[in-house]
């Protein structure tokens, strides 16, 4: 179910039954010559709307601007400050737990969004531990990166072994080949297998890898691996997911129904 596509007294009924809500983000930037500029925001956004068909879950609006200050010397990324990302997450999921939501899962396509989504989450709780006045309701919020659900590690190996690499990956441009079959991109890839290393800001990380991506072999995905690497995630996610909501203690917000 998405957020989007339903009304008020829709979401008011699915608050009679659950608390959780998914929240896809992902990030708009470079992912060298034939990875697309959003491949992250549609890898979040395809594997959470799977996972909320699978789990009868609400999802919220994709987060499709991240925190990829290292691709800026790219055209055509985007990037949020850190602190952009932290207020943005933090007044999504305030807004939300105004009208009773407690449990935030946020599936993420971006590596580089960990540390800041991380972050957001202790400003999320650090305004509610220093809410004046003492106690407010409990919330729980929750990051689970799609290639590091259950199976998804295993499948990437036996498609890609070491052509896999960090950026621009054949498994995330697979994923975007099956959902948007319309925007499969060809290029010369040279060397097949990009170099591999560290980067600081954007000037540093193009100079070490110039065409964008970083130890990956992007032209080895297809859209049926896209497929199976889309089965598996929203199967590992939707298990963790249910798992997560059936922990721990709900209904502590004081909010009726
Ligand atoms: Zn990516």
């Amino acid at each position: 179910m998405l957020l989007h596509l339903q009304t008020w007294p829709e979401v008011e009924s699915y608050l009679r039954t659950s608390r959780g809500v998914i929240i896809p983000i992902g990030s708009t930037e470079q992912h060298g010559p034939v990875g697309l500029i959003g491949t992250d925001a549609i890898c979040a956004e395809i594997i959470a709307h799977g996972v909320g068909e699978a789990t009868g879950a609400l999802v919220g609006p994709t987060i499709a601007v991240g925190m990829a200050q290292h691709h800026m010397a790219f055209a055509g990324s985007i990037t949020l400050r850190p602190s952009t990302l932290i207020a943005m997450l933090r007044d999504i999921v305030e807004s939300l737990s105004v009208h009773g939501f407690e449990k935030f899962y946020c599936i993420n396509g971006h590596g580089g969004n960990i540390a800041t989504i991380t972050a957001g989450f202790s400003e999320i709780y650090a305004a509610r531990s220093m809410a004046p006045g003492g106690w407010v309701g409990q919330i729980r919020c929750r990051l689970r990166n799609w290639w590091e659900a259950a199976g998804v590690r295993d499948l990437v190996k036996e498609l890609y072994g070491d052509a896999e690499g960090s950026h621009a990956t054949p498994s995330e441009v697979a994923i975007t080949q099956f959902a948007r079959p319309e925007a499969i991109k060809r290029a010369p890839l040279d060397p097949p297998i990009a170099p591999r290393g560290d980067f600081t800001d954007a000037t540093d990380y193009r100079r070490n890898f110039p065409d964008g991506r970083i130890g990956a072999n992007s032209a080895l995905a297809t859209p049926e691996a896209g497929r199976r690497l889309y089965e598996v995630a929203v199967a590992g996610l939707a298990k963790d997911y249910q798992n997560w909501l059936a922990s721990g203690e709900m209904g502590r917000t004081g909010r009726p129904g």
